[in-house]
């Protein structure tokens, strides 16, 4: 049997006339960029996820990148990130000349140790970017409390997290603004690079459509700096026929990742921890000190296994000039060297799952 980390084509299948006839409307209209399909998107998300405005863009990247700038974060300010996420979580930061300040997370989840952020705060501090990894909530609770405290922004990277909730509210909605990616591998993907930015304030909404689209307030005027970050009308037609979808694809990822847990139990690796809020699953990351000899033994018996990530953001190249000397990242760290995902995606048969499990009992055996 051969399992893939991720099946797209699963996911084709069940849009693909739909997306066909909608695509004939976009080439007949001409309306490639920007324009009805994108707003209508914008629309239907927006009521989806509970949110006042959502502004559609180029990628998750732009995303965060123009929701650091709307919400006045300056070249030399500081903002503090988990150490343990995507490359992605910080570029926005670098971009705008601002600092990013590594925080290590919190054993049982990945997420950001709110308690280690505390402690790294300083009078240059303007923002928080708590990272919803693996579709897990970070602690949401902790994150508001600590930016009321210091008088942060906080910017949700929900990239990985649509359809995880954190009491009752969309992740991405809890922050000034959150930032989801719509990169063809994430829960809710597009047919090549796509990003969202949610937000209630009317004035963040306004200055980012300015924004993603040269800063262009009025025809022909640009009132600062602007950016092409905006999102095709292809894009906008392949998310609107895969968006009510998503919910009973988030049910089958729920059920897959709960029977890895009940029958991975007893093995000697560590499964992961769900708080009472709700994940989305949008991976699945055992640990184990012997995580590279399992990833081969699992390769050579057909099984596609991923990293995310194995090197944390302060031991990146493009990181080093950030990193205090003498900061220890013992948990992000850990996660790095240990983490393994199993493959887990829509479409994924029980067999497939059974047949992971079984190599996994093996090789432990
Ligand atoms: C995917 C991802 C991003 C970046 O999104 P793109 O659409 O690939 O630019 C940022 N942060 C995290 C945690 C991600 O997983």
């Amino acid at each position: 049997m051969k399992v893939p980390f991720n099946d797209l084509t699963w996911q084709w299948r069940h849009i693909e006339e739909g997306v066909r006839s909608d695509f004939d409307r976009v080439f007949a209209s001409s309306q490639f960029s920007s324009g009805p399909f994108v707003e209508a998107f914008e629309r239907q998300i927006a009521e989806w996820l509970g949110v006042p405005h959502a502004i559609g863009v180029n990628s998750g990247t732009s995303a965060l990148h123009l929701a650091l700038l709307s919400a006045g974060v300056r070249s030399g300010d500081e903002v503090l990130l988990p150490a343990h996420t995507f490359i992605g979580s910080a570029w926005g930061i670098l971009y705008i000349g601002a600092i990013p300040v590594f925080c290590d997370v919190d054993d049982e989840t990945g997420t950001i140790d709110v308690e280690v952020a505390r402690r790294l705060v300083t009078p240059r501090t303007r923002a928080v970017v708590p990272v919803h990894l693996y579709g897990q909530p970070a602690n949401m609770d902790a994150v508001l409390s600590f930016a009321l405290d210091y008088d942060l922004k906080v910017i949700e990277d929900a990239a990985q997290s649509i359809g995880a909730t954190w009491n009752g509210r969309s992740t991405g909605s809890l922050g000034e603004l959150g930032c989801i990616s719509f990169y063809p591998g994430k829960n809710l993907g597009a047919a090549g690079e796509a990003g969202l930015i949610v937000t209630s304030d009317d004035r963040y909404a306004g200055r980012l459509r300015s924004l993603r689209n040269h800063a262009q307030t009025d025809r022909y005027v640009h009132a600062e700096l602007g950016f092409n970050y905006r999102m095709d009308g292809l894009q906008a037609v392949v998310l609107t026929h895969k968006l009510p979808l998503l919910s009973a694809w988030t049910k089958r990822r729920t059920e897959l990742a709960n029977q890895y847990i009940a029958k991975l139990e007893g093995l000697p690796l560590e499964i992961p921890s769900v708080r009472h809020q709700t994940h989305c699953w949008h991976l699945f990351v055992v640990r184990t000190p012997s995580r590279n000899l399992l990833r081969d033994a699992l390769s050579k018996s057909g099984i596609e296994t991923g990293l995310h990530y194995p090197v944390p953001l302060h031991r990146q190249p493009a990181m080093s000039a950030y990193v205090k000397p003498g900061t220890a990242y013992p948990v992000s760290d850990r996660w790095a060297d240990e983490g393994l995902s199993l493959p887990l995606f829509v479409g994924m048969t029980d067999e497939q799952l059974d047949y992971v499990v079984k190599t996994v009992a093996t090789f432990y055996r």
